[in-house]
């Protein structure tokens, strides 16, 4: 094929693409006319109806997550307990309470700033770890929730929220204490809330330079 005809098969595939499109509309074969109409709503509604793995069978709610829409920072944690569970909602149990002031402390609401959300949407239970088939089932809509909210800033809380994110296997006392990226957003791995509460004495200092991090982070990307 010499380049002329290259040029017209380009334009015949066009030319065939925009008939597809107009006749088809939204249904078109042919992804790159799929009009994406993607929201926060239409994710939840589809977890609420999810049975894309076991944890269907045991959930009182799912969880799809919580906060403003247009967040400086997400905060994601690994999945719902018991509270959370029964309330529909992210972080609101004893682990929640102590979130709440460490965003306290750096000068962050859930209403104003945050959004707060979970690598599996379903409780696992027992407060088991989410099992790897769990994860990769739910994480696409963690993915989608990520890309229409674009936070500034992305904090995972805890060891396997940091791990799925960083893509990495070290334990999160080797993860923390640097900034990742997680497609083209800068994310920063602290311990879980739970963990802290469960061993202050160890965890309490590096959360703080933890947060001191965020903190500095978001004073230069607002300042820019
Ligand atoms: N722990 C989590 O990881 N997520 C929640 O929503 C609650 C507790």
């Amino acid at each position: 094929m010499n380049n002329n005809d290259k040029l017209l098969a380009n334009f015949w595939d066009v030319l065939n693409l925009t008939t597809d499109y107009l006749v088809t509309g939204n249904k078109s074969k042919h992804s790159q006319f799929k009009i994406t109409s993607d929201s926060l709503d239409q994710i939840a509604e589809e977890i609420s109806v999810c049975t894309k793995c076991r944890l269907c069978e045991t959930r009182t709610n799912t969880v799809p997550g919580r906060g403003t829409q247009d967040p400086v920072l997400m905060i994601i944690g690994e999945g719902p307990g018991e509270e959370e569970d029964r309330t529909g909602l992210p972080f609101v149990g004893k682990a929640g309470q102590y979130l709440d002031k460490w965003m306290d402390a750096i000068g962050l609401t859930r209403e104003k700033d945050l959004f707060i959300g979970n690598i599996v949407k379903c409780r696992p239970p027992g407060n088991r770890d989410p099992l790897p088939d769990e994860m990769s089932v739910c994480l696409p809509y963690l993915e989608r929730q990520i890309r229409l909210l674009n936070p500034g800033l992305i904090l995972s809380v805890g060891r396997i929220a940091s791990q799925v994110l960083t893509n990495n296997s070290v334990g999160i006392g080797k993860l923390r204490g640097k900034i990742y990226d997680y497609r083209g957003i800068a994310l920063i791995p602290t311990y879980h809330p739970s963990g802290v509460l469960r061993n202050p004495d160890e965890y309490r200092k590096p959360v703080w330079e933890d947060l001191k991090r965020v903190r500095t982070w978001l004073d230069n990307w607002q300042s820019k």
